[in-house]
């Protein structure tokens, strides 16, 4: 469910019209509707009632804007971070140190330390190496890292390969057979308080059995290391859950994903966190966009519009669907090819698509485009970088300007040497 819907025939977010939006801000602009986001962390959490004690840290990755950040916070999220500048975003929005869960496959030794410093509550190792070593820089600054091993349970999460994270032969975690000889060598280590395992086989997954068997897994893994006589307190069970991106797509909803956790988990007797991101932010955003030209084609006609692969990357980068759909539709309808002005073939969002009638001039969006939209957004061919705005009921305000070319073209400055 979101708030972007008709309102005597123009698409509104919440209580806005988009045509308000375009016109103020101009287009391409990401439009994020406030209280999509509240509901869907509401939603999430409410899915996972029938969980003993749980830890939400949303993955902000999936969308960074540090006024989404500050929603969240409120929602009572916590944050998983992925890089030293994401931690520093959870920070400035207001997510307290200990709530900020820091994972990542290449931490550096400066982000491992900035993090301790921090007061992060929780480290996810990728390699045993890295346990070393940030034990020893806690250790250096008379503290203990609190940690949790990350698996790879090697499950063929189901999704594009791209965004699969838990097969064997993937970058991430530690190999599940390893792990517990692992844990008893960086477990006694001073300087790190290593409290359990994690794991995060995959992004958009439509199938909870997958899901299921890795976590069945690391249950396997936990009886195991307890065996052993480590204390585990905490499991970590990652993001990934799927949404819908075509109109009537059903996916698992976050209550039979709880179900499926407190099956799955059942007699754990851990902290369980969590690390949703797409499934927070995807449907709380769309990308506005203006209608070039229609230019003829063979045999479809292209829609060319304002808004390119520059700005959402992910049709080209993961062969993505995004609904695309007029903010004033007329009732006629068309057959086309939709796509942006960047030189590349590439640089297409749909083709032989049947979608509202459009003409230049008009407005469409892009919809389902709250996660992994403008966080991965560039300034391919000098275009300028895109603005994000968020609604709250009536108002609206711009959270993230647009960065003219110009801008950018400002940072840049030719030798000395070259000079004419
Ligand atoms: C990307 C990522 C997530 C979030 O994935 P979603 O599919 O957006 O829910 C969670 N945890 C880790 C470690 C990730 O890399």
């Amino acid at each position: 469910m979101n708030h972007f819907d008709y309102r005597d025939g123009v698409l509104h977010c919440e209580d806005v019209p988009l045509t308000r939006i375009a016109e103020e801000v101009g287009t391409p602009v990401y439009v994020y509707s406030t209280n999509t986001f509240r509901r869907h962390a509401q939603v999430f959490r409410e899915g996972l009632k029938d969980v003993g004690r749980i830890h939400l840290a949303y993955a902000i990755k999936a969308n960074p804007n540090l006024a989404v950040l500050r929603v969240l916070a409120e929602e009572g999220y916590g944050a998983d971070v992925v890089s030293g500048g994401e931690m520093a975003r959870a920070l400035a929005a207001g997510i307290p140190a200990v709530d900020i869960v820091f994972s990542g496959v290449g931490k550096t030794r400066a982000e491992l330390a900035r993090g301790i410093d921090a007061g992060i509550g929780q480290f996810n190792l990728e390699l045993e190496e890295e346990g070393v070593v940030l034990a020893q820089i806690a250790h250096a600054k008379g503290k203990r890292a609190p940690a949790t091993l990350r698996v790879n349970p090697d499950i063929d999460a189901g999704t594009h390969a791209k965004i699969s994270t838990g097969r064997a032969e993937n970058k991430f975690g530690v190999p599940i057979d390893q792990a517990p000889d692992m844990f008893d060598r960086l477990a006694p280590l001073d300087g790190l308080d290593l409290r359990g395992v994690a794991c995060h086989i995959g992004s958009q997954l439509s199938d909870l059995s997958r899901l299921e068997e890795a976590y069945r897994r690391i249950g396997e893994l936990v009886v195991e290391l307890r065996r052993r006589g480590h204390t585990i307190t905490r499991v970590d069970l990652g993001g990934g859950l799927g949404v819908p991106y075509k109109a009537g797509d059903v996916l698992p909803s976050p209550a039979d994903y709880g179900a499926m956790v407190a099956r799955a988990t059942q007699g754990w007797d851990v902290e369980l966190m969590f690390e949703p991101g797409r499934v927070i932010a995807g449907n709380s955003g769309v990308l506005l966009t203006e209608v070039v030209w229609v230019k003829p084609g063979v045999t479809n006609p292209y829609v060319i519009v304002d808004a390119a692969m520059n700005d959402l990357a992910r049709p080209a980068l993961y062969d993505a669907w995004h609904d695309f759909d007029a903010v004033t539709p007329t009732g006629e309808r068309m057959t086309a090819n939709i796509a942006g002005p960047v030189c590349e073939s590439g640089d297409t969002f749909a083709m032989g698509r049947e979608i509202d009638a459009v003409e230049s001039g008009d407005l469409a969006v892009f919809r389902t485009a709250g996660a992994y939209g403008a966080t991965m957004a560039s300034t391919y061919n000098s275009r300028d970088l895109v603005p994000e705005v968020l609604v709250d009921g009536d108002r609206y305000a711009v959270v993230a300007d647009r960065i003219a070319a110009e801008t950018i073209l400002a940072a840049e400055r030719v030798p000395e040497w070259l000079k004419a």
